[in-house]
């Protein structure tokens, strides 16, 4: 059987069943390969005869491109015949004994690159970890969690952990100088897959499940004459320890686990004496995964029943999914959408096939994984981008050999290597972060969730309290099933959410810096309840503004068209978009006026002037900046947890996903700055933030107030927002969407043209918008500066393509796309120029 695909740029990826059509060791074969680079085509390569019955399609060979470097590339065919233009190089080694890469994997590779108008090589990239994919430039480290025995390590091993001994991070062109050999990967495979080695990468902020010690007393002691004579001896020589047993019993009669902590609490008694039972045997000592749930409900997870409304939700998710390949459940947040996903799962595992579980990246930092841990056990894997490389390779392999029965994971793992997958969740399936911006290819996940669920004749189950617009409309218009869950689980009451207009409060002069009078009072009253707050802020660093009051001077990058923000903790002016950093002046450079000022708030200051107001409150920040280092995202999700804050400043990071017991007050500190951003989907972006902000109160038992600070209360989406009012939203953005030519009514492609000269950069983007508007029409807009209109000393113009779902081949269209770019391109106006297409752009 032949399986033609029409690759990007018009290749032909000729794959041959291989396994039928055996090769003599005489015949003269060529592999075509995918290599790792933003290259138009893939390459052939000539298989050296003693490897003939080596090859084989979605196995890695190393091959030599451009003048000396070495890749790993993947077998996307197999043939006879040599390129017509080339000569072929030999391939230099072939590194897998069982493809890595499944066909179904390939053809969801090639669909990408064509959806979305990029090459073969950058999806291979976005696809594979780094372990999977080494090339001349990989650096390569030692790994530091893993004691190994050296005098097991084979010669050629040995002088690598030797030389890495001496030198923390070598290449692996290094490695070739240093066994002055060409074949060095299979030698850094086996290094990978005995862990000894990993790839060097920036951030290494890896995932460790929380452990807690937990004790039970000897069953020996349920004998009151034993617990009597211990008790005995202890008094006399320990009394510490009685102390401890003591406690042991008084909280077992209320809980029926207890941990060391707990009784270190409860009893006064130290760490050491508990160490000294545990050594007596009267305690056993056992190491667990903490779920960051209550232990009442703990108990309750392994054997939960659904709510009426649930029950519901399910059996008709289940009967849609007879008709309907995608379903969309809409449930209000804290409604348990979480128990249906479980008992779908359920289901489906028991058929035999493999589910994919898809969350935004933050969420699977937190309960989520081990709830689903304690329930499903080994069955499943996780695999997000805090893990590092070694991991990520395990579970590929794990999800490869079918060992894995579920995958929990980010964007990124809809490129794993599934056999028969059966149904895939997207939990907030309106989540921007599965959207990739950059590098190539800007695919979303749950739309690409969608092509792979369909090649594995998959269901999709799509799940938001505040779907994207193109996914409830593709609801309402019958080609996804539907659900609804408007009840919170077990009664839980929606927050009451008030507005205060920042207006009045700066009239009466009831403001405390950022903070209305109104939320002041329901902060102190959370505290004083030993309740929890959380604020939000979208922005980070202390103030993005600073301005000379005299001449209005303020500082910019120098590499991008954007004012620097001032981040206290470093002192420094930084660029959110290079990274740039600079010294704030302290006098205008400009005018030399000393009459500078600090504009607009990020969460640093808001967390700065709170702890000046409420001296003795513990308070945090999440965002970008406190989440960078190893372990730091968990540190405060943990302290959260174990209440060691009370007051949480955040950014957009505080919505998505989190689940904390004691969060009784949420505050919106400018509800303006979203609903004033200049992008059509501003309203549906604030309602989403807002209505998944405000969802975080109140959870347990209690109804939660959230508090919404703006200039403009009457704002009608914050309107929707107080009355949860979803479809109102929708059905006043509808005719706004379709008349203004915006998704879900119509397709948008925007393709942003760089280059470092602004003039020249002008130029290019007249003639490729004029060379578009040949064949589309008024369909093209632009060239515009976007709103950043240089990035990393590039100037950037954007050219954007709006079109209409029905009676246009959207196929055709970026076929003519992509002719009219690489017709550009072969122009001498193109030097210089780089050309990115982004489909369904956000
Ligand atoms: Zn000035
Ligand atoms: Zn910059």
């Amino acid at each position: 059987m032949h399986w033609p695909l029409s690759g990007p740029n018009n290749t032909i990826l000729y794959m041959l069943e291989f396994a039928e059509a055996e090769f003599t060791d005489r015949e003269t074969l060529f592999v075509e390969v995918i290599l790792p680079l933003a290259i138009a085509k893939n390459y052939t390569y000539r298989v050296p005869f003693e490897l003939n019955n080596a090859v084989e399609i979605g196995k890695r060979v190393v091959v030599q491109f451009g003048k000396s470097k070495l890749y790993t590339a993947i077998i996307a065919g197999i043939g006879t015949q040599a390129p017509a233009k080339y000569e072929a190089k030999y391939l230099v080694e072939v590194l897998d004994d069982k493809p890595v890469v499944t066909r179904e994997q390939l053809h969801f590779w090639n669909w990408l690159a064509e959806y979305y108008m990029c090459n073969m090589g950058e999806v291979m990239n976005a696809a594979l970890p780094s372990a999977l994919k080494l090339a001349s430039e990989t650096k390569i480290v030692l790994n530091k969690d893993f004691d190994f025995d050296r005098a097991a390590l084979h010669d050629k091993e040995f002088l690598i952990v030797e030389a890495l001994d001496l030198q923390p991070e070598l290449t692996v062109s290094d490695i070739v100088k240093l066994l002055g050999q060409k074949q060095v990967m299979p030698i850094l495979k086996l290094l990978f897959e005995k862990n000894i080695i990993n790839i060097s990468e920036e951030v290494s902020d890896r995932y460790k499940p929380r452990k807690r010690t937990f004790l039970t007393l000897n069953t020996l002691y349920n004998d009151p004459d034993n617990l009597r004579e211990l008790f005995n001896i202890l008094e006399k020589k320990a009394p510490k320890q009685a102390d401890a047993v003591l406690a042991y019993i008084k909280l077992s009669r209320h809980q029926k686990t207890i941990s060391k902590n707990e009784l270190i609490e409860e009893s006064g008694a130290g760490a050491a004496s508990i160490k000294s039972l545990v050594e007596k045997e009267v305690f056993v000592a056992e190491e667990k995964n903490v779920s960051r749930l209550y232990f009442e409900e703990e108990e309750g997870i392994n054997n939960f029943e659904l709510s009426e409304q649930q029950q519901e939700a399910l059996s008709s998710v289940s009967d849609q999914f007879a008709e309907k390949d995608v379903v969309l459940l809409h449930g209000v947040t804290s409604s348990g959408k979480t128990q249906i996903y479980i008992r779908l799962i359920e289901e489906m595992i028991q058929t035999g096939r493999q589910v994919l579980y898809l969350l935004p990246e933050i969420a699977l930092t937190t309960h989520i994984v081990e709830r689903l841990r304690i329930y499903f056990g080994a069955n499943i894997g996780v695999y997000h981008s805090r893990f590092n490389d070694n991991e990520r390779v395990e579970v590929w392999q794990k999800v490869l050999n079918n060992e894995y029965k579920i995958v929990l994971g980010a964007r990124s793992s809809v490129f794993l290597p599934f056999n028969d997958l059966g149904l895939i969740i997207v939990d907030e399936e309106h989540e921007t972060s599965y959207k990739q911006f950059d590098p190539a290819p800007r695919y979303n996940a749950r739309d690409a969730a969608i092509f792979l669920a369909n090649m594995h004749a998959a269901k999709v189950l799509l799940g938001s309290a505040t779907p994207s617009f193109e996914s409830y409309y593709n609801a309402r218009t019958g080609k996804y099933g539907f659900t609804e869950l408007t009840e919170r689980f077990g009664g839980v009451e929606l927050p009451e959410v008030e507005v205060i207009s920042i207006a009045e409060e700066t009239k009466s002069k009831t403001m405390q810096s950022h903070f209305t009078s109104v939320l002041m009072a329901d902060i102190a009253r959370a505290i004083e309840n030993k309740e929890q707050v959380i604020l939000f802020q979208n922005r980070r660093g202390y103030a993005p503004v600073l301005m000379c009051k005299i001449c209005a001077y303020t500082p910019k990058c120098i590499n991008c068209d954007v004012s620097l923000t001032y981040h206290k903790h470093s002192g420094k002016l930084h660029c959110h978009y290079c990274g740039y950093k600079d010294d704030a002046p302290s006098i205008c450079p400009a005018c030399g006026s000393t009459h500078l000022e600090y504009k607009g708030f990020g969460t640093e200051k808001i967390e700065d002037e709170l702890s000046l107001i409420l001296p003795d409150a513990r308070i945090s920040r999440m965002d970008l900046d406190t989440t960078r280092a190893k372990n730091s995202l968990q540190n405060i999700l943990n302290d959260l947890e174990e209440k060691k804050i009370d007051i949480l400043v955040g950014t957009q990071m505080v919505a998505k996903g989190l689940d904390f017991a004691d969060v009784s007050v949420i505050g919106i500190i400018n509800a303006d700055s979203l609903l004033k951003f200049p992008d059509y989907r501003a309203n549906e972006r604030s309602y989403q933030m807002l209505a998944q902000v405000s969802g975080r109160a109140g959870r347990r038992g209690k109804r939660g107030k959230v508090v919404i600070q703006t200039y403009d209360p009457k704002h009608r989406v914050i309107k929707q927002v107080i009355e949860n009012n979803y479809t109102d939203l929708y059905f006043t953005e509808m005719p706004e969407r379709k008349s203004f030519k915006y998704p879900p009514f119509y397709r948008l492609i925007n393709l942003d043209v760089k280059h470092k000269n602004p003039e020249a950069l002008q130029r290019q983007a007249e003639y490729l918008a004029t060379e578009l508007r040949k064949h589309f029409g008024d369909r093209v807009i632009g060239p515009e500066a976007p709103l950043v209109g240089r990035i990393r000393n590039f100037y950037i113009r954007s050219i954007l393509l709006k079109f209409e779902k029905d009676g246009v081949s959207i196929n055709k269209a970026k076929a003519i796309i992509r002719d009219t770019i690489t017709q550009f391109q072969t122009t001498k106006l193109s030097k210089g120029s780089v050309v990115q297409p982004d489909v369904d752009p956000y």
